[in-house]
């Protein structure tokens, strides 16, 4: 017990004079500057990029410039086969819509023009059965448990219904539930916004390919039908579709259609595709303390391309979510390369993709990082630091952890950087939950998340490159490189509260 106490005295009073001694400190931050900065964010927010959807070209170029620029700096790679490329597994899903269809006597629907999948894309193979048809409004009474089982089901919804939301889908679901080969449902919207949908749904959807939730295989789809495509399946029967439409305010009604066979055949082509993270690395230069690691993280992919606004742009540069944050870490990077001596700890520099899609590419990482993650004492992330208030920035996280303390500390430190790290402005807004630190936290890893919070071009066609304060966020990049080096030198790695590590991390 008393030799323990003497080395909580030791950790008390060092750091502090390890810092000062740390050499070239105000050189290397001065690499950091307005104009570097501008110049960089211009490349990877550059309509070319298209707006780095995961995954998509535009990431893949970024991915790739941001590795050179990480080579050119001097680091080394971070992947396992030492290049600065980690790849990640995802699985590509889309319907085949030239070979999936659906048949009736003396008619071939196709996906596209008759029909649009709407969930269980993952299930393949022909259905052959019956049609059962729900018309009207109400529950359905049956003594069955499956009342439906060996048939294909539509129901004819109203005719201003044009879409199915998740209510609906829920609904649809206790059919597959009671044993339908399949689900449909009538859509009776015009072209231009059936051929919209249709285009939408027949896209390939993207998953991450690994820690799925549920088994597969097992579920029946739910498809929208067109209303022009029930009348020519129902004529040669002699019903009327539209007078079936008509019952929408009555007594719901289920029958089955005697003598008509519907075949079902649905082709999914599911595919492993590899989406990117980069890392870079800059070795600790004391042998002992090198195999810990500081990891500095941002998201270099965005949302992509979207619909047209009203002035035709398509493009949703991301330029605030999340270049900004990437050029502040790749700006920290050239920063703690051009120390004389690279800080104690290793030093990470974490640009992942997949954040849009849900934190994909942080959580591979933190599940297979360059060094086992009990070796990652602390992470700094940077999503969205390059709009709002100039002169300050809010970092989420503090208080988590004495990191929050060493922010404080080694912010009053540099008043020169004219850039002050604020409280989270919005805990209702759990965003401690949301970006990419997340992943580094719930192991263990102590964080902390800047951030300068939404607005109005948030998630827009809007975010572009010419809107960003590229002075603050070269400033908050000094801030995250000061820190970075104090907790690089550091005696001691930092701490977690107590309380924040039985809720976050071991989730009690
Ligand atoms: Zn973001």
């Amino acid at each position: 017990m008393k030799k323990r106490s003497v080395a909580i005295l030791i950790a008390l009073t060092l750091p502090v004079v390890a810092t000062a001694q740390q050499p070239g400190l105000e050189q290397a931050a001065a690499t950091i500057t307005e104009a570097g900065y501008a110049q960089r964010i211009n490349v990877i927010a550059h309509d070319s990029m298209g707006g780095r959807n995961t995954p998509s070209a535009g990431l893949e170029m970024t991915a790739a410039w941001i590795a050179k620029e990480l080579e050119q700096l001097g680091l080394r790679g971070g992947a396992r086969d030492g290049s600065f490329i980690q790849r990640y597994p995802l699985r590509s899903i889309v319907v085949d819509s030239e070979a999936s269809g659906l048949n009736a006597p003396g008619t071939r629907l196709v996906f596209g023009r008759d029909l649009i999948p709407v969930s269980g894309t993952t299930v393949t193979g022909n259905a052959q059965g019956g049609l059962i048809l729900i018309s009207g409004s109400g529950t359905l009474e049956t003594s069955e448990a499956r009342p439906f089982a060996g048939n294909h089901v539509i129901v004819v919804a109203p005719a201003d219904s044009d879409g199915v939301d998740r209510s609906m889908r829920q609904r649809l679901s206790a059919l597959i539930t009671a044993g339908a080969l399949s689900v449909m449902v009538t859509n009776s919207s015009g072209d231009e916004s059936w051929t919209a949908s249709a285009r939408r749904a027949l896209r390939p959807t993207v998953r991450k390919a690994w820690g799925e939730r549920r088994a597969e295989g097992s579920f029946a789809p739910i498809l929208q039908l067109r209303m022009s495509a029930l009348r020519e399946i129902l004529e040669p029967h002699g019903i009327n579709a539209s007078s079936l439409q008509e019952r929408s305010g009555s007594d719901i009604e289920a029958r089955l259609v005697e003598g008509l066979e519907l075949t079902l055949n649905q082709v999914v082509r599911d595919e492993g595709i590899l989406a990117p993270n980069v890392v870079g690395i800059l070795n600790g230069s004391d042998p002992a303390l090198a195999e810990e690691y500081v990891v500095f993280s941002a998201h270099m992919d965005h949302v992509g391309i979207g619909e047209p606004d009203a002035n035709g742009d398509t493009i949703f540069n991301g330029a605030d979510d999340d270049a900004s944050g990437t050029i502040a870490i790749v700006s920290v990077a050239e920063a703690m390369a051009a120390l004389p001596v690279a800080p104690k700890r290793s030093m990470v520099f974490l640009l992942v993709s997949g954040e849009e899609k849900g934190l994909w590419g942080s959580e591979w990482y933190a599940e297979n990082p360059s060094a086992p993650i009990e070796q990652y004492v602390a992470n700094f992330n940077a999503d969205m630091v390059g709009r709002n208030w100039p002169d300050t920035i809010v970092a989420i996280g503090k208080e988590h952890s004495d990191l929050g303390e060493t922010l404080r500390r080694v912010n009053s430190e540099h008043p020169e950087i004219g850039m002050t790290a604020i409280d989270d402005l919005w805990p209702d807004e759990r965003f401690y939950f949301r970006s990419d630190h997340y992943n580094f936290a719930r192991k263990g890893v102590p964080i902390l998340f800047f951030f300068n919070g939404t607005h109005d071009d948030y998630h827009g066609r809007d975010d572009e490159p010419n809107r960003i304060d590229h002075d603050k966020a070269a400033r908050i990049a000094k801030l995250i490189f000061y820190l970075g080096v104090d907790i690089g030198n550091a005696l001691n790695p930092p701490e977690w509260n107590p309380e924040s590590y039985r809720q976050i991390v071991l989730g009690r």
